[in-house]
């Protein structure tokens, strides 16, 4: 993974200094801009998409809609791979069978980005996957886990527009 701060970062606006140029500070999983010159906060955290950092399925993600992704995190409530939740964490939605995997095997994009292929993953975690799909004997046990768990037997729906979970007869 490159690191942020190796990067010369541009920042929105020139600091009242006059400098155009910000340093990254990490902070957990945020990127505080400080001014390289005088070293002031520049107000605001810098997104991936402005550091450079790794993005990870940028493209599949913006086809998950946000109401099924907010339904993801609700159902599973913690990351399901290293098993910690908010706040001590930043939950994201992401593959288990990875999009890029997927579309190898020519799984369509819906059946990946559906709701059985989705999982609430923490930031590192999801990052430290990559591209990758996730190892199998994970799969298995989150797969398990979701048989087990008060929503087995229930599926997502979508009517007019909303999703919810209903049972599936
Ligand atoms: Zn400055
Ligand atoms: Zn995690």
């Amino acid at each position: 993974m490159r690191a942020a701060e190796q990067q010369q970062y541009v920042m929105r606006a020139p600091c009242h200094c006059g400098c155009k140029y910000g340093r990254i500070e990490k902070k957990g999983p945020n990127n505080v801009v400080f001014c390289l010159k005088c070293k002031k906060y520049a107000g605001y955290n810098a997104p991936k998409s402005e550091t450079g950092e790794p993005q990870r399925h940028v493209s599949s993600r913006e086809n998950i809609k946000p109401k099924k992704r907010i339904l993801i995190l609700i159902r599973d409530g913690m990351c399901r791979l290293c098993h910690r939740s908010e706040p001590e964490v930043i939950l994201h939605v992401g593959h288990l069978l990875s999009f890029e995997d997927g579309r190898k095997q020519g799984i369509s994009e819906e059946l990946l980005n559906s709701e059985h292929n989705l999982a609430a993953m923490c930031e590192e975690c999801n990052l430290g996957l990559g591209k990758s799909s996730i190892p199998l004997w994970l799969a298995v046990g989150i797969l398990k886990a979701h048989d087990n768990d008060d929503l087995g037997g229930k599926v997502l729906r979508e009517q007019n527009g909303l999703l919810s979970y209903t049972s599936k007869t």
